[in-house]
Parts: structure tokens; sequence; C-alpha cells
């Protein structure tokens, strides 16, 4: 089960998530940070580091932001995927 990031990322994209992920699995999206679910290795570093608490372990992402589950595993497959963090 791979984390989720959820939409309180949008506007904020600190990136304090990325700096702590020991595979480089978080990307950059036009609006928010993404996991790629195929490579996160489920270490849940990244949750803490969340400012605004985006990040979820995928079976504890709030019933309202059920949609990201889905959200950040297609979003790898579009034609303009989400690539390397800038700072
Ligand atoms: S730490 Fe949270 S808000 Fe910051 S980029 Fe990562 S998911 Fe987005
Ligand atoms: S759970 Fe671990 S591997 Fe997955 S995105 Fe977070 S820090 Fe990276």
């Amino acid at each position: 089960m791979p984390y989720i990031i959820t939409e309180p990322c949008i506007n904020t994209k600190d990136k304090a998530c990325v700096d702590v992920c020991p595979v480089d699995c978080i990307y950059e999206g036009e609006k928010q940070l993404y996991i790629n679910p195929d490579e996160c290795i489920d270490c849940g570093a990244c949750e803490p580091e969340c400012p605004v608490t985006a990040i979820f372990p995928e079976e504890d992402v709030p019933a309202q932001m059920k949609e990201y589950v889905q959200l950040n595993r297609e979003v790898f497959k579009g034609e303009n995927p989400p690539g390397r963090p800038t700072r």
C-alpha cells in the first residue's frame, strides 16, 4: 500500500517530503506533488514531514479525498507526468 499525497498539498508544495524519501519517488506536478505508487516502499518517512497533513497511507486516506489514490497513480500515465522536484 503506497503513500498518497492529497488536496492540502495544492498551493503548499513546500517539498519537505521530498528531502526524506529514501527512494526519490515523490515528483512535482503543476498543482501538487505526487508519489509514484510503483516506486514507493511504504516506509512512512514522508508522512510526519508534511506541514499540512497531506500525506496518508493509502488505507487511511480520508473519505472525501479518496479520489487522490487514483490521481497519484493516473498522473504518471498521462502525457505530461510529474517530474523531478525543483528547488
Ligand atoms: S510536505 Fe506535504 S505540502 Fe509539502 S510538498 Fe510534500 S505533500 Fe506537499
Ligand atoms: S512512504 Fe517512504 S518511499 Fe513512500 S513516498 Fe513516503 S518517504 Fe517515499
